[in-house]
């Protein structure tokens, strides 16, 4: 039951059906010209016919200098947009959802180069970025001043739309929030010193936007309670600050949150970040609201289960929540839940890896459970019809991409049948979460076998069928999605001379997954090879270390992991690795390894370096595909099909995607 989370509320003079909202999200749609577009309203639709309460735009600029990375984020202050977010408020109102347009000003997190000409950063006082490590200069008043009309405008431009309110970023480090910051608020004159001074320019600006829309219109704040840095803002703080822009009784709402460019995982946490961190702080900020004025506060901050959501509205500690991921990952997450449907829900798995790392490269975002997320024109629910002619499929090999084609299908009203050699579904995915702190990636195997069986696929497990059987079986049509298995050779792409390191044979070399199905084979001593530059290999060295293994790690890359790069992409904090003891070796490989020891070699003068002793070797060096069985069936059955890592090893997000075009029969 979650009648507190599905009950209605009333903010300002807008009635939103539920108490689940997502908040403000980048998502990499736009093309160039800063307009809403098709793929935007699909995106936002989808998920206002999933039942959502609120749905908050992501961040619209709203002045010409406010730059942000690329040029992905709509341009609100430019009247041609009002046409495009007439359709797409229309989309989301139509379904019973609100929606309200975000207005931000980059300040010092844009980028000088980010449009044609170069444009000076803003910001409260002369400073350093932490974003992108660029100089801004201290905004003189007349340029506070255009900001604050330019602001008006957006706003005046988002009611004309037909937004049903508007809402100022006044957090995660952007142009307002450093206003609102002692650290970064270095100002001498009215608008820096004191609590009193650093919340003017916000409070001009908010009083700004409502004389332009006047007393009716829903006008919210998004406030930071922590800057998550040491010497930075913390809830204290911030909640008196808060106390400040809500007694102006301009502010329809408070959306409370977290972070900073300078602690972004606090941001967007990854999945090993304690659940519900931000609800502590935020009741207290609550109450502190409820002291200035009666309005509704939302949370947010890693809000995975739907009954501790609405166990927050019951107790007050908030009045709606943001689920935005979950949102994502199940636009129809809300109706699922009222309809008593909490067994279809497909769970986002917390791996940050198609949301927010295909934004970090500059792709638009998708989903990893939810490879429609994103694509919702050409793969959004109102586009799965059934099959023209209904057929018996057999898919073989029950890991992600084989499982999501199987559903997909069967969706689509075939008759399914979907074997697998191994005892259980899920393939690696069962691997990927025995790593520490990963155990949410085994919700994706667990959401798709229940939907599976529910459906009524014919599942048979410890199934290996040869390519006679398999002819023999006759289906109308086969899709293998057999995997794959883990390389062993020590061979590396920057040495393509070799391609066998002497001494990998050895039986004390193993492969990561050989590791997480015996870990018991594993000796004392270990020496991890990292061919592959993933995650495997971290993860591998932080399970092991956990089981009291000494670990030394050899990357041939000049960083653990490229991708730690990228330090959004992370579906742990590795910081937690190292804490636990790992050793390593970068910019290095392996010439041999004999009997205990490995030399090692330094990439760039291809000198012998170290040598290494161990009991065990582990090596991650990618994948091959297991498709033997594909090649047999080559000319035997008809309308034949290989997908997934049986067809080449990919990332999890682009072999689910591609289960879901099998299942569609989108495959040539
Ligand atoms: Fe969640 Fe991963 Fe999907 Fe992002 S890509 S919404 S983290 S499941």
């Amino acid at each position: 039951d979650y009648s507190h989370l599905l009950s209605p509320l009333k903010i300002g003079n807008v009635t939103v059906r539920n108490r689940l909202m997502q908040t403000a999200h980048a998502k990499g749609f736009h093309a160039g010209n800063g307009l809403t577009n098709d793929r935007d309203i699909y995106y936002q639709a989808e998920r206002a016919k999933g039942g959502i309460g609120l749905i908050v735009t992501g961040a619209r600029h709203t002045h010409p200098q406010s730059t942000g990375p690329g040029r992905t984020l709509a341009r609100g202050n430019r009247e041609e947009i009002i046409e495009r977010d007439r359709e797409m408020c229309q989309a989301v109102q139509a379904h019973g959802g609100r929606i309200v347009a975000q207005l931000i000003h980059f300040g010092p997190q844009g980028r000088s180069g980010a449009l044609d000409d170069y444009r000076v950063l803003w910001g409260p006082s002369t400073m350093k970025s932490p974003a992108y490590n660029e100089w801004a200069k201290e905004m003189t008043k007349a340029e506070m001043d255009e900001v604050s009309e330019h602001f008006a405008l957006t706003a005046r431009y988002s009611k004309e739309a037909g937004f049903d309110g508007v809402e100022l970023h006044y957090s995660h480090g952007y142009l307002h929030q450093q206003f609102l910051s002692f650290v970064y608020n270095k100002r001498t004159d009215e608008y820096g010193g004191s609590l009193e001074n650093i919340v003017r320019f916000p409070i001009e600006t908010l009083r700004r936007v409502r004389e332009e829309v006047g007393p009716d219109f829903m006008v919210g704040i998004r406030v930071s309670m922590d800057e998550c840095t040491v010497d930075g803002m913390h809830a204290d703080q911030a909640t008196e600050m808060t106390r400040l822009l809500v007694r102006t009784g301009m502010v329809d709402y408070v959306s409370a949150t977290a972070g900073t460019y300078a602690a972004h995982a606090d941001q967007i946490p990854p999945g090993d970040y304690p659940e519900n961190w931000l609800v502590k702080d935020g009741a207290r900020l609550r109450q502190a609201i409820r002291e200035e004025a009666d309005i509704p506060m939302f949370i947010v901050g890693h809000i995975v289960d739907p009954k501790e959501a609405d166990q927050l509205v019951a107790s007050g500690a908030a009045d709606m929540v943001a689920m935005t991921r979950t949102q994502i990952a199940d636009p129809e997450f809300a109706n699922k839940l009222r309809d008593g449907r909490e067994d279809e829900i497909n769970h986002c798995i917390r791996c940050n890896q198609a949301c927010i790392a295909r934004l970090m490269v500059g792709n638009a975002i998708s989903c990893v459970v939810n490879p429609a997320a994103g694509r919702e024109r050409r793969f959004g629910a109102h586009t799965l019809a059934p099959a023209a002619t209904p057929a018996h499929w057999l898919v073989i090999g029950g890991g992600p991409a084989g499982m999501k084609a199987a559903l997909v299908l069967r969706q689509r009203g075939h008759r399914v049948t979907l074997v697998e050699a191994g005892d259980r579904l899920g393939g690696q995915l069962n691997l990927a979460a025995r790593l520490p702190r990963r155990e949410k990636f085994g919700f994706l195997p667990r959401d798709l076998e229940r939907q599976l069986r529910k459906a009524g696929v014919d599942i048979q497990l410890n199934t290996r069928l040869n390519a006679d059987q398999v002819a023999a079986f006759g289906a109308d049509g086969v899709i293998v999605a057999t995997g794959s298995r883990p390389l062993k050779t020590g061979f590396t792409s920057t040495r393509p001379a070799v391609d066998r390191v002497p001494g990998m044979d050895q039986d004390n070399v193993l492969s990561v997954v050989e590791v997480l199905e015996n870990p018991d084979a594993v000796g004392r001593r270990v020496v991890l090879f990292d061919e592959d530059g993933g995650r495997y290999a971290l993860g591998t060295a932080e399970f092991l270390l956990d089981r009291g293994h000494q670990v030394h790690l050899v990357s041939r890359f000049n960083a653990l992991s490229p991708n730690l790069a990228l330090t959004l992409d992370l579906p742990v904090n590795y910081r937690h690795v190292f804490e636990k003891g790992l050793e390593y070796t970068i910019n290095s490989w392996v010439r041999s390894v004999d009997g205990q020891r490995a030399q090692l070699f330094n990439l760039f003068t291809d000198k012998n370096s170290e040598v290494l002793e161990a009991d065990s070797f582990v090596i991650a060096a990618g994948h091959t595909a297991e498709n033997a069985l594909y090649q047999s069936l080559q000319g035997r059955v008809s309308n034949l099909h290989c997908i997934g890592d049986a067809l080449l090893p990919r990332p999890l997000q682009d072999v689910i995607y591609e289960g879901m075009l099998a299942g569609r029969e989108l495959l040539d």
